[in-house]
């Protein structure tokens, strides 16, 4: 992994640690009027011309490595003058990362996290402790990065307050764009199997900052899922932006001209791929690696869905019955204008078969509104669609327009930003109401839960997920552990909990705990009369 870790990949994350907060410096005096928006637009040019001359991730790998030693590689670079090798080594200051974005950043965050732990950093959770503090994105999204720039005039002020008996708080921002990834953290860990996108939906930047498709090869992936089974973890999540898509055409003997199986009704944008070995396989062979471990996949696109995938979900206990759907509109003019290459029907049908062919399958979804051109209309079909699918946990944006995609080439962002609140806020009101009615279903049942940890707001209580990847609360009681009958036990992190349900939102269930089990167990008759239905 570390040997990886130090390959070319990494050659392409965007570096930028801020010097005792150089991008501060320039920010307006705290007596400053200026509104906090324009604050950020300043920073964020200033930050975007230092992003070019900045250090990069091979600093940092070159200390992480050999700190002493310069490297041959004709990708290592000489520090900036402003920033030396030796100014590069951690000396046991600690670093506090704040990450934000989706899991692939969260797992980006780990790697750099490891490169920096090889150079002698420590890690803190404690903001107010840390002498190194990192914002961890990518930018997709308008609003993400202008939290961030809001983020740093919050964290100047925590810079000026330092005592001067302590070394200088230095602030930095790592903007990502890591193509392999690999970490394991408690009971779950997230691997990257592929990484960007062919599919250039009009409004989303992913192709441009992540690049074209490419997977990695199946051995190798396999080989990690067996090195975190023998580890002891329990789930693990396969990472990609269109996860589903995943083709491995690195075994020529599988390059033939299959062509590849759409979900009905779905189209391309690109001309229509063949051969490699697909997700079906991938699938198939990770959860055949333990019985006991969970596996769930994220993000993927609904066009590559086709009945293999579907049975094989079925068919797997360890395969969790959970699928993210993103339809992003309910109306197929909409759709038809981002590019997605369905339309509402075909993606209502598409539903419709997955919940025939995965009875109790969790869903969820990827809402935008207001984009280029929505009307009134478009907008009651998207409240339509939340309605008749119910989904059971939703993300929901307010479109913003971001230069490059086709729809800033071609589209008008003539949707006013009041009314793209509105529309996102009853949006919202519907999706929290329907999921409170889907989760309302499983009140009643036992349902299988990975124990995470204690919960957040009662250290009497544990928390953990479902097949369904929905938070669960149950209180920390004696069990009885279903392979040591007469034997009491108290859940860990790590542990498969069966919670009876007694309680439901629009997105945490209640419970109290039954007993402590097996992943295997819990779909054998032992658990029969307790699990009616389970998933
Ligand atoms: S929204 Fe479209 S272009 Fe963006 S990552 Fe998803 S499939 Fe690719």
């Amino acid at each position: 992994m570390q040997g990886s870790l130090r390959r070319g990949p990494l050659a392409c994350v965007s570096w930028l640690l801020l010097k005792n907060c150089r991008a501060h410096s320039r920010f307006p005096s705290s007596g400053c009027s200026s509104p906090e928006r324009q604050q950020g637009h300043a920073v964020s040019k200033d930050f975007n011309s230092r992003l070019v001359t900045g250090p990069t991730f091979q600093h940092f790998l070159r200390s992480a490595s050999a700190p002493s030693k310069k490297l041959s590689s004709p990708e290592a670079e000489d520090p900036p003058p402003y920033l030396t090798e030796d100014e590069l080594l951690g000396r046991q200051r600690k670093v506090y990362f704040e990450t934000y974005g989706c899991q692939m950043n969260v797992n980006d965050t780990e790697i750099a996290w490891s490169v920096l732990h090889k150079s002698g950093y420590l890690r803190t959770r404690n903001l107010q402790e840390a002498d190194v503090i990192l914002l961890v994105t990518c930018s997709i999204r308008e609003k993400a990065e202008q939290t961030i720039w809001n983020r740093l005039l919050q964290l100047k002020a925590l810079k000026t307050k330092r005592p001067r008996s302590r070394v200088p708080l230095k602030i930095g921002i790592l903007v990502l764009k890591i193509q392999k990834v690999c970490f394991c953290a408690s009971a779950t860990s997230a691997w990257s199997i592929m990484r960007g996108c062919d599919n250039m939906c009009s409004y989303c930047i992913v192709p441009f900052t992540r690049g074209r498709e490419r997977s990695r090869p199946v051995a190798s992936i396999l080989e990690e899922v067996k090195k975190l089974s023998e580890q002891g973890l329990k789930e693990v999540t396969l990472l990609g932006q269109n996860v589903n898509s995943f083709r491995d055409n690195s075994e020529v003997q599988f390059n033939s001209a299959v062509s590849t199986n759409l979900s009905r009704g779905f189209t391309t944008n690109y001309k229509s791929k063949q051969g490699g070995l697909r997700f079906a396989h991938l699938l198939d062979q990770v959860s055949r690696v333990d019985p006991e471990m969970r596996i769930r996949f994220t993000s993927p696109h609904p066009k590559d869905f086709p009945d293999e995938v579907l049975q094989l979900i079925h068919e797997r206990d360890n395969i969790c019955k959970q699928i993210h759907l993103p339809a992003q509109s309910g109306s197929s003019r909409v759709l038809e204008a981002m590019r997605r290459g369905y339309s509402r029907e075909a993606y209502v049908n598409l539903v419709h078969h997955i919940r025939e062919s995965i009875p109790g399958v969790s869903l969820s979804s990827d809402f935008i509104a207001g984009f280029c051109g929505e009307t009134e209309d478009d907008h009651l079909q998207t409240v339509s669609l939340l309605r008749e699918v119910q989904y059971n946990t939703g993300f929901l944006f307010a479109y913003s327009m971001r230069q490059k995609t086709r729809a800033y080439h071609r589209l008008q962002d003539d949707v006013p930003e009041k009314v793209k609140l509105r529309r996102l806020e009853e949006l919202i009101a519907v999706f929290r109401e329907e999921a409170t009615k889907a989760n309302e279903t499983s009140v009643g049942c036992a349902q299988l839960v990975l124990v995470e940890g204690l919960s957040k707001r009662s250290a009497t209580d544990l928390c953990g997920r479902n097949d369904g990847n929905l938070k669960v609360i149950f209180p920390c009681t004696e069990l009885e552990d279903v392979s040591s009958p007469g034997l009491k036990v108290r859940a860990h992190p790590g542990d498969y909990v069966l919670v009876k349900i007694t309680a439901a939102s629009s997105q945490t269930l209640k419970g109290h705990a039954l007993c402590r089990t097996t992943l295997k167990n819990s779909s054998a008759d032992y658990c029969s009369e307790w699990m009616a239905p389970l998933h």
